[in-house]
């Protein structure tokens, strides 16, 4: 399955892929992201980009923004892995 890159709502445990969703805002002032997950959770958290961690999904659930539990895979990489299919660089944290 393609991978991209994402974040997990620990509360509900979907993972919202930072450049399909419109779930996940830049802030600016912090230099954090904020994902707020809508209802039925509601959770709203904020997280540093280390945070941040690719996951093995489908082009279906990754197009439509976002992937449920048992739809993604958590990709487990070294330090310094490059996500060349969202264009983002640097390490992943696997620690997630
Ligand atoms: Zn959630």
């Amino acid at each position: 399955m393609p991978i991209h890159v994402g974040i997990v709502c620990e509360s509900c445990e979907r993972v919202y892929f930072i450049a399909r969703t419109d779930r996940i805002e830049f802030l600016a002032e912090t230099g954090e992201y904020q994902l707020v997950c809508p209802a039925p959770c509601g959770v709203s958290r904020r997280f540093d980009k280390q945070r941040l961690a690719p996951f093995s999904v489908k082009t279906p659930h990754y197009s439509r923004g976002y992937a449920n539990r048992g739809e993604y895979e958590l990709v487990r990489t070294p330090a310094g892995y490059t996500n060349t299919v969202d264009g983002n660089t640097g390490p992943f944290s696997a620690s997630l």
